[in-house]
């Protein structure tokens, strides 16, 4: 029996771990201890996705949500550490590039645990974003390193990280399948908020360079408004990006804003939706795999292979390429079962 101890923490975790939890479970081979951080706490931006996409509950809940990077990651740091002394698992399976992630890679490595780290070799180049700084560290604790593309593997390759590393296509495109037939029959979100299919514009607005400073956000705002002018905005408000907009005095005006959403609204606003303007990792690609144009509200993406098939552009970039391509980078649908394989098999 292969013992995985995951460590999730935030919203696109869960996402991305739902999706290989449920491989997990189909296997008698392996089990699965949960550790929940709490970085991400509300209902809607945590409890909602367990119930929705059938996680099992967390065998541990830390309850660290809120305070500076450093006091965050320290507390998980300690957290995980005790929890993993007590029983040691054969595996940390991480994902992402949250405080989360950083705190469960260096935990295990410490403790000689080996490290899969999920969603390994993104790259923005951007030191500035702590996601950046997690996710090279991580990536170099790692014993696995699971690619979701080609692109990611050549950052590996600069950076001298070439053992373990596999490229296996995305865990989210996963989910997205799990998710959109379901949500087709489920939800009815759009007819809710009194929208027509194909006329209106999904948004989401959550990164630290676009909250952190008045005049950022009100750049970004200022654009949504804009926009708005023809087709409603629909912006589902992360809680970093409610409480920036709070502390700068910033209203959002004519934008359609609703409390975060659950994945599947989610999935049927991304289903019906004209156009995508985001600076989610995650969104860009779910526009994708909905076949939605896409702004990416940032200077630059970890996800390129969106930009170069013409389905993503950068805002105040350049315009979309064309022709628009398909991406065989993203896999078929089974990174899961892959990551689960690669993981047996280095036993
Ligand atoms: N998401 C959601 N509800 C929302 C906004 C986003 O379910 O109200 C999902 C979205 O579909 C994607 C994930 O959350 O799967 C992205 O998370 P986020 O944008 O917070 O993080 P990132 O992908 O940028 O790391």
């Amino acid at each position: 029996m292969t013992t995985i101890l995951t460590v999730v923490g935030a919203r696109p975790q869960f996402i991305k771990a739902a999706a290989v939890s449920r491989a997990i479970r189909a296997r008698d081979s392996m089990s699965e201890i949960m550790v929940h951080t709490g970085q991400h706490f509300d209902a809607n931006m945590s409890d909602v996705f367990f119930d929705e996409l059938e996680i099992a509950p967390p065998t541990h809940h830390l309850g660290i949500g809120g305070g500076g990077h450093g006091r965050m990651t320290g507390r998980m740091l300690e957290g995980i550490e005790e929890i993993l002394e007590a029983g040691r698992p054969d595996w940390v399976l991480i994902y992402g590039d949250t405080n989360s992630t950083i705190a469960g890679a260096l935990a295990a490595a410490k403790l000689h645990i080996p490290v899969a780290h999920v969603e390994a070799g993104l790259r923005s180049f951007n030191k500035r974003m702590p996601e950046e700084i997690n996710r090279v560290l991580t990536d170099h604790v790692s014993t696995l390193l699971f690619c979701p593309t080609q692109a990611a593997v050549g950052n590996l390759a600069k950076e001298g990280v070439t053992t373990g590393v596999h490229h296996v296509g995305d865990v989210m495109y996963d989910a997205t399948l799990n998710a959109r037939a379901k949500a087709r029959e489920t939800s009815d979100i759009v007819g809710q908020l009194r929208l027509e299919p194909g006329k209106y514009v999904l948004s989401t607005v959550h990164r630290a360079e676009n909250t952190e400073s008045r005049e950022s956000l009100e750049s970004v705002l200022d654009y949504l408004k804009a926009k708005a002018v023809g087709m409603p905005v629909v912006l589902p408000l992360h809680p970093r990006t409610s409480a920036a907009a709070k502390k700068h005095g910033l209203d959002f005006d004519s934008l359609t804003v609703i409390d975060p959403v659950g994945y599947l609204d989610m999935m049927a606003l991304l289903d019906g939706c004209a156009e995508v303007l985001t600076d989610s990792g995650g969104v860009q690609k779910e526009a994708y795999f909905h076949r939605k144009p896409c702004t990416t509200l940032r200077k630059e993406t970890e996800w390129v292979e969106t930009i170069e098939a013409g389905w993503n552009r950068l805002w105040k970039g350049t315009d979309f390429k064309s022709p628009r391509t398909n991406i065989a980078d993203y896999g078929d649908g089974k990174s899961a079962e892959q990551i689960l394989n690669l993981i047996e098999m280095a036993r």
